[in-house]
């Protein structure tokens, strides 16, 4: 073949397209099979779970978790879901991925309190296609009812586009999931475009700083303004989860700021679940020492 190409190349001179085209049509072919290959990850059980623990910033106790999504494809290995959620996104695939997601972080959720293990909250990211579709609410439902997960220890995450996009619609759907006892979080505050009066009128639970400020603590203007958003959050009934979180100098001025939670490579990366599974038996068995002092 390659042989073959070679010829054909110098037969048509020396500007031939075919040989600079190569490498294109490898990275062309990836995002082909990436594509063909999310329409059935989901019946060829490709997909897990990891979570990242989140943590009381004053007592260091585990008390969530984000639910964070893996595709371990059988020929390009693991995929991150910055890859692959964009292509799920626009292709549609994100309706059956993201139910999926919210199912099984419900059900695992819901196996570590019947195992008699501390409860934590677990957040789920929701995607803006998934949040506006018609289904959202019927498949939360379906998802806190058959894994029979009390709402108040799920919480979703939404992102900042969705704040700018008909806001009377996303108000009210906002609005419903709070009536089903849900937290609502907005991840990654501060990279899009939310105007502060929209977040006023969404009265969301918790903000997630990003880690881009959480990155830029030392200086004094990153400083203040993440002392500005926390302060800002504070002062609109929410409470604060800084994303990111790696240096002991971070988590102290975070700490200082009286931010509420903490995720971060600091302390925890994304866990398997059982790893996290024995993390909450650490736990626990923390709690039940305090508890016979
Ligand atoms: P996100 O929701 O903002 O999630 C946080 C990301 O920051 C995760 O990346 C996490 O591993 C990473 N992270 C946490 N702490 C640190 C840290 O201290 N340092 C650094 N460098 N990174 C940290 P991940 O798991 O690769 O996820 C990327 C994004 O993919 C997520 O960003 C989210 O937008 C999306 N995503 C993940 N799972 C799902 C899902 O189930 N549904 C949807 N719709 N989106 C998802
Ligand atoms: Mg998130
Ligand atoms: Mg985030
Ligand atoms: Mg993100």
């Amino acid at each position: 073949h390659a042989d073959n190409a070679m010829f054909e190349a110098k037969q048509q001179g020396r500007n031939n397209y075919h040989f600079y085209s190569k490498p294109m049509n490898v990275e062309a072919r990836k995002r082909l099979t990436m594509q063909n290959g999310l329409r059935r990850a989901l019946e060829n059980d490709e997909f897990y779970l990891c979570y990242q623990p989140q943590l009381d910033a004053k007592t260091r106790r585990v008390i969530g978790a984000e639910a964070l999504i893996r595709w371990q494809h059988p020929q390009l290995g693991l995929i991150s879901p910055n890859d692959f959620i964009p292509l799920a996104e626009s292709t549609g695939l994100i309706i059956p991925i993201g139910e999926w997601a919210l199912r099984i972080a419900c059900e695992q959720n819901k196996r570590w309190q019947n195992e008699g293990l501390p409860p934590i909250r677990v957040a789920v990211n929701l995607s803006v296609r998934q949040f506006y579709h018609q289904g959202l609410l019927s498949s939360i439902n379906a998802a806190l009812q058959q894994s029979h997960l009390d709402p108040r220890w799920l919480e979703l995450e939404i992102t900042e586009t969705l704040a700018m996009t008909s806001a009377d619609k996303t108000l009210k759907k906002i609005q419903a999931l709070q009536d089903l006892g849900i937290s609502m979080a907005i991840d990654d505050f501060g990279t899009g475009y939310s105007s502060l009066n929209y977040l006023k009128q969404f009265s969301l639970d918790i903000l997630k700083i990003d880690k881009s400020f959480i990155g830029d603590i030392h200086s004094t203007s990153g400083k203040a303004l993440i002392s500005t958003i926390i302060n800002m959050a504070h002062s609109l009934g929410m409470h604060v989860t800084a994303e990111g979180v790696e240096t002991l100098e971070q988590l102290e001025e975070l700490e200082t700021m009286a931010c509420e939670y903490i995720q971060g490579f600091i302390f925890y990366k994304p866990l398997l679940k059982e790893d996290m599974q024995q993390l909450l038996i650490r736990e626990n068995s923390k709690i039940v020492n305090t508890l016979s002092q």
